[in-house]
């Protein structure tokens, strides 16, 4: 407990502050402190604030929304002797549109509605930084994949974020030094889509937390290093209908995950949109990180888009590789989702099966095969995005805050590169990027 804490007499009292969080269009937390006695008031009426300042939320002229606290996720915060909830946002009344918790609900209404319910396990990587105050990033170990380095504060910290997870709702599941020097990864069980997309709001912030404490800056950016393996957060869905799997088949996957493969492989491109939402995410997506690149999918191929891994009984699932960290995870769960549900409802076949390496293959052959490239930027991801009625409507009315917000931070990097006369397809990392997402 630090000394604040301490002083307000937390121990004794239990917390005295609480938290209430939303995220913006990014997924960026957001909130407010008020006093625990207003927790109720919280979850019955709801406090009012001013969303004005809130990127991708109203304009100044129409900003006073309101915010219910859910209960189901209420958490103690053990270091800092609060406690936090995460809620739903309202707008005279009615849900308010931007509210991306409240646009996942929504999406999962719909998937209800046709008898289905969605499991999600995420992988999501990070990276270690000495805090130095600049953008000299040195980094505080010299490991790789699945090394045991020893003596370095990293594997301390890994088993520490792991301890705390708990304490907010996270089960910690394998926990290990990734490819790149000092980057990690810790897995978490996987949970209701709704819960998964908290769950990794709340890592992130015990990540973070949990790194600054120690003098570490840790950071989810999709590629913070040019020339060493981008962020990923890799994946795992199911979906289950009458409380079973309805991935599995008589021998493999069943005909609802295969439709739901196809409906993915389908909108990948206008989901690169959500799934990989910032400039710097499309640095990572290039040949030679194990990070996708073609539009294609496997058993057990790690070169494919979408994996599906080796599996018994109820862990029958699809990975999909693409997303990384940076997304919106309640806005990317509705787009993927619904996005998978389009290929069953229309029993799309999958195409671009491919067992070998797709990197390797030659450009007329994975033509023959179908396979398509996804988008190289942000810019043509939103090009696709503007395309594809499904996935614009996964998003509900959101879809008009997010692409505003989004064609604006597409623009800025634009104007930036040609400040600099750099070409549009730079994919060395900027200095515009470490700025702007350094803290993602
Ligand atoms: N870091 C890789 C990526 O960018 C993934 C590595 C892995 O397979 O875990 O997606
Ligand atoms: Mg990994
Ligand atoms: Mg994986």
């Amino acid at each position: 407990m630090n000394e604040s804490a301490k002083l307000l007499g937390v121990s004794a009292k239990g917390p005295r502050f609480l938290q209430l969080i939303f995220v913006d269009i990014n997924g960026v937390p957001k909130g407010m402190e008020v006093p625990i006695a207003r927790y109720e008031e919280a979850i019955e009426e709801g406090i009012s604030f001013d969303g004005s300042s809130i990127p991708g939320f109203q304009g100044i002229e129409d900003s006073d929304l309101i915010f219910k606290a859910d209960p189901s996720t209420y958490a103690e915060v053990p270091w800092e002797g609060i406690a936090r909830v995460y809620g739903y946002i309202y707008k005279d009344g009615k849900p308010y549109k931007a509210d991306p918790r409240g646009v996942l609900r929504r999406a999962l209404e719909r998937l209800e509605k046709e008898g289905y319910k969605a499991y999600i396990g995420p992988e999501p990587e990070f990276y270690l930084f000495k805090k130095n105050g600049t953008w000299e990033l040195h980094i505080p170990d010299s490991g790789g994949y699945f090394d045991l380095v020893t003596l370095d504060k990293a594997r301390e910290l890994r088993r520490e974020i792991a301890l705390y997870m708990p304490a907010f709702g996270l089960v910690p599941e394998v926990l290990h030094h990734e490819v790149g020097r000092a980057q990690h990864e810790i897995d978490f069980r996987y949970d209701e889509a709704l819960k998964t997309a908290d769950n990794i709001v709340s890592f992130k912030y015990v990540v973070k937390a949990i790194a600054e404490m120690r003098g570490l800056y840790a950071t989810f950016m999709p590629k913070p290093l040019y020339g060493y393996p981008g962020n990923g957060m890799h994946l795992h869905i199911s979906l289950w209908k009458d409380g079973e799997n309805a991935f599995i088949g008589e021998d493999g996957l069943s005909e609802t995950a295969l439709h739901f493969i196809a409906g993915i492989l389908k909108h990948a491109k206008a989901l690169t949109a959500l799934t990989n939402p910032t400039v710097n995410s499309y640095k990572r997506l290039v040949p030679g990180y194990e990070a996708p690149v073609y539009i294609s999918w496997g058993y057990r191929n790690r070169s494919a888009l979408i994996r599906v891994p080796a599996f018994w009984g109820n862990g029958a699932r699809i990975e999909y590789r693409c997303p990384d960290p940076s997304a919106n995870p309640y806005l990317a769960f509705s787009a993927i989702l619904l996005a998978g549900l389009d290929g069953i409802k229309r029993k799309l076949e999958p195409e671009a099966y491919v067992e070998t390496n797709v990197y390797e293959m030659g450009e007329e052959e994975r033509a023959k095969a179908g396979i398509e490239t996804l988008p190289e930027s942000l810019g043509e991801a939103l090009e696709e995005l503007k395309k594809d009625k499904v996935v614009r409507e996964a998003l509900g009315e959101a879809y008009e805050n997010f692409i505003a917000y989004k064609e604006r931070e597409w623009s800025e990097y634009v104007a930036y590169l040609e400040s600099r006369e750099l070409p549009l397809e730079t994919k060395k990392v900027t200095e515009w990027e470490l700025e702007r997402y350094f803290y993602v």
